[in-house]
């Protein structure tokens, strides 16, 4: 894992103010989180003890809109990180054209070894402590790592019971039950699988027949797997925390996920060989999906790594050393704040329905998420093109651009 994923935003925030001219002030402002809160977490575990864990929720940015972003539950989760994740959701946001700022927010616990009891009991008293950053207008949480609709229910309830009135637009990844979007569920892995055919079409790639490798079969891989299949891609092989599979042609993405459905890991499914997960890496593919942590992708594994194209699902999964290698290696990778974006455009979507108190149809969510991605697509390949740089670098520069143009109109508070 990357040892500072705070240090990773920075390098590259520094980078495309030195692309685009980024005025001076700006840039400095960029540099520090508007606002970090750390919160105690005093949770009564099942055997009668008090355990405290420690949690955050930070601003990065929030000139754009009010801060958005998910909560993420991990025993290796530092405030360093939490503010990187802000940092990304506010330079997303801007790619996206979504009105929002940039936000996070993490607990440092190890959900499995939670009862369901103790979860809920965590994620109520953190919701309480982080509360006053909380709201419609100010900052609206969602799900990440180890975070589901069963949490943002239990979120969205704690905020509704103690302010007295119901609070949808509060926070998104609800369940439908209680004002969720349709489509929500499966947005960012659409949005990687959109953001994927843009790159090979825009490369002139046959997607169709074309092989790919994920590793994270999670919230987001395990739909994807699913969704380029279906696509007429062939995942050849899939590793997770507990180890990898492998077959040349392809995994049947139903029986993989019946498989971790029962035992919770792809490892020892008897569809494909075993693979460890350095060997994954070097496979010979057309498409490299990172669905899991943070800085996957070590200048070792890019000097090796076999896919033509990596498309990165996961936030930061490549650190910035193994960005030159990738680059020099003629490896196109879609950058994080594109290619995952999918989901909080669908935050956006259920973030106004809950406003609008209406609810839309599964096409019309759909055809609205197509057209955000293709358009943020759309709008990186022309910038990287203008600027003959690498998509990451265009999609920061791009980012930062909006960000520094929303700042300057809005101009310096007092
Ligand atoms: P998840 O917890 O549902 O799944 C994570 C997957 O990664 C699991 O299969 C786990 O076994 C695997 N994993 C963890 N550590 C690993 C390791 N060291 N080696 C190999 N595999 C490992 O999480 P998720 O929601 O699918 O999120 C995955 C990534 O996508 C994260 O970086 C997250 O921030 C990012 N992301 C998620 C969403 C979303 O909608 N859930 C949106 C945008 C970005």
């Amino acid at each position: 894992m990357a040892s500072d994923p705070w240090a990773a935003i920075l390098e590259r925030l520094d980078d495309a103010a030195e692309l685009t001219g980024l005025d001076p002030d700006i840039h400095r402002m960029l540099r520090i989180p508007r606002r970090v809160l750390e919160v105690a977490v005093p949770v009564r575990m099942d055997d009668g003890r008090v355990e405290v864990f420690l949690g955050w929720r930070v601003h990065h940015d929030n000139t754009r809109g009010p801060a958005k972003g998910g909560i993420r539950f991990h025993p290796d989760v530092d405030v360093s990180e939490v503010i990187a994740l802000a940092a990304g959701m506010t330079f997303k946001t801007a790619v996206l054209g979504l009105p929002f700022g940039g936000g996070k927010g993490g607990v440092r616990c190890d959900p499995e070894r939670l009862s369901l009891g103790e979860l809920e009991r965590l994620t109520r008293r953190y919701t309480y402590e982080i509360s006053p950053l909380l709201g419609p207008d100010k900052d609206i949480p969602a799900p990440d790592v180890n975070t589901d609709g069963r949490v943002m229910a239990w979120l969205y309830d704690t905020l509704s019971m103690t302010q007295g009135n119901a609070t949808p637009a509060s926070v998104t990844g609800k369940p439908l039950s209680v004002g969720g979007t349709r489509g929500h569920a499966g947005a960012t892995s659409a949005g990687v699988l959109l953001t994927a055919r843009a790159a090979f079409s825009s490369l002139g790639l046959a997607f169709v027949g074309g092989r790919a490798v994920i590793q994270g079969f999670g919230k987001v891989g395990g739909p994807l797997a699913f969704l380029l299949a279906s696509a007429g891609m062939r995942v050849i092989a899939v590793a997770d925390v507990r180890g990898g599979v492998h077959n040349p042609g392809g995994l049947d993405a139903g029986e993989l996920s019946d498989h971790v459905a029962a035992t919770g890991s792809v490892a020892g499914f008897d569809g494909g060989d075993r693979i460890d997960q350095d060997d994954m890496w070097k496979l010979d593919c057309e498409l490299c999906v990172p669905a899991a942590l943070d800085g996957a992708i070590t200048e070792d594994v890019a000097r090796s790594l076999g896919a033509k194209v990596v498309v990165e699902a996961a936030n930061g999964p490549t650190t910035p050393a193994a960005d030159p290698v990738l680059d020099q290696r003629g490896v196109v990778v879609v950058p994080d704040i594109l290619a995952n974006a999918g989901g909080v455009t669908a935050s956006y979507f259920e973030w106004v329905q809950s406003r609008q108190g209406m609810a839309w149809e599964e096409d019309e969510v759909a055809a609205r998420l197509r057209s955000y991605m293709d358009g943020a697509f759309t709008d990186v390949w022309a910038k990287a093109e203008a600027l003959g740089v690498s998509m990451r670098r265009a999609a920061y520069a791009l980012a930062v651009e909006r960000v520094a143009e929303a700042i300057s109109t809005r101009g310096l508070f007092p």
